[in-house]
């Protein structure tokens, strides 16, 4: 009989982090901390960023160039 693996996550450390595209940071709940774009990752707080900005404003055509190279 297998035990329950549930629950028993290693910590994570080491190169395998992602880094967040939009601000470089490493979320601390590593890939479960925002959403993979192809090769590129967006952790959750710029991806609730995004969906908060409005449509036109400066920061959001910034951003939207960022993701055109992902996408
Ligand atoms: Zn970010």
């Amino acid at each position: 009989m297998e035990p329950e693996t549930r629950g028993n996550e290693k910590p994570i450390t080491g190169v395998l982090l992602p880094r967040c595209h939009l601000c470089k940071e490493v979320p601390k709940k590593g890939i479960r901390g925002g959403i993979r774009i192809r090769k590129s990752f967006i952790c959750e707080n710029c991806e609730s960023r995004i969906v908060t900005l409005e449509a036109g404003c400066s920061e959001y055509q910034i951003v939207l160039e960022k993701l055109k190279k992902i996408w």
